[in-house]
């Protein structure tokens, strides 16, 4: 099989003839048709993640069942399938509580320490692959089909997850990037009223195509004050931080209405500093978020299979072209989410 292989962080993908991997007992192997190219995985490719190397990257994956191991019962060749791709033992008190990203028991994660989706064929233990249901078409869509699993699923699970309710205004901020105009998407079908808050002005049609009902630029001297004006005074009810940065962070505390939350699921992962009076008289929240889980993951292939949401997938470039989409991911100018395709 082809493979664009990472043979050390930072370096160049290499172009690799592979022999196809073999499914041992408890594996199975699938014909990958598309893999998504989010921020996740450039930061894999960066060195600024847990990884060893060198290492097949990509986790959001449109694919087929080609060949299943011993003992294994819930695939068979043929099946359309993605992936789940954090390590969950499945039997921690976490996993039981089917909060699998913050199982307790680290064991390897696609694309960091297992060979991921860049490439024509994928091997996993079986429990990473799920299977798609009816309506979404694996290789006729398969871009769109490959990014539900993370950049849609990630955005469903926050909505369940910060309780956002039908006309509440929600702030999401780094709205333009990868998972933010899915984030728009899905709050909108939550029947939230979203503000979008991005820096970059290339990226404000983008928000407004994904459905924001208004735009609030970044760049501005008084972001708090042009968010309490967005929200008619009233505050607002949920910001999700996707930048995740000192100022974002404290900027999307200080503009909270009574009964906010906050939730921060941005890379910077800086520290911040807030008023504990603020978090007593309003009675806010702050919320920490990461992926989704298994049945979110699967909850969110059903909505997008009947319809409810849909991926933005902008660019599309065949498998050999990796350096080029990661170039344009580390410059922060993919609008939605990029793919690979290997067909
Ligand atoms: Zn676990």
């Amino acid at each position: 099989m082809k493979a664009m292989v990472l043979r050390a962080p930072n370096t160049p993908f290499v172009l690799e003839q592979r022999p196809d991997p073999k499914a041992g007992p408890g594996e199975a192997v699938a014909r990958v048709f598309a893999c998504g190219a989010g921020l996740t995985i450039e930061h894999i490719r960066a060195g600024r993640a847990p990884a060893t190397f060198p290492r097949i990257i990509g986790h959001e994956i449109s694919a087929e069942i080609v060949e299943v191991g011993a003992g294994v019962t819930e695939l068979r060749i043929g099946d359309p399938v993605t992936c789940y791709f954090y390590a969950s033992c499945g039997h921690c008190r976490w996993c039981r509580e089917n909060r699998q990203t913050i199982c307790t028991n680290q064991n390897p994660r696609v694309g960091y320490q297992l060979d991921g989706g860049y490439a024509e064929l994928i091997k996993l233990p079986a429990h990473h692959f799920l299977k798609l249901p009816k309506g979404l078409d694996h290789k006729g869509k398969a871009a769109e089909v490959a990014v539900i699993v993370d950049a849609l699923a990630t955005p469903y699970k926050v909505v369940r997850y910060a309780k956002v309710r039908p006309l509440e205004q929600v702030a999401v901020v780094g709205a333009g990037g990868g998972l933010g105009i899915h984030m728009i998407m899905v709050a909108k079908w939550a029947k939230a009223r979203v503000i979008a808050v991005e820096r970059s002005a290339v990226k404000f049609d983008a928000c407004r195509k994904a459905g924001a009902d208004a735009v609030v630029d970044a760049t501005g001297n008084d972001v708090v004050g042009t968010l309490m004006e967005a929200t008619g005074g009233a505050g607002v009810d949920v910001v999700i931080d996707f930048v995740s940065s000192q100022t974002s962070l404290e900027t999307g505390f200080a503009a909270l209405g009574p009964g906010g939350r906050l939730v921060t699921l941005g890379g910077s992962g800086e520290e911040f500093k807030v008023s504990a009076r603020a978090f007593l008289n309003k009675e806010l929240a702050v919320l920490g978020s990461r992926y989704a889980s298994k049945q979110e993951c699967l909850d969110t292939l059903a909505l997008a299979a009947r319809g409810d949401f849909w991926p933005m997938v902008t660019e599309v470039y065949p498998l050999a072209e990796a350096d080029k989409v990661h170039a344009r991911l580390a410059r922060a100018e993919v609008i939605g989410r990029a793919a690979l395709s290997m067909v």
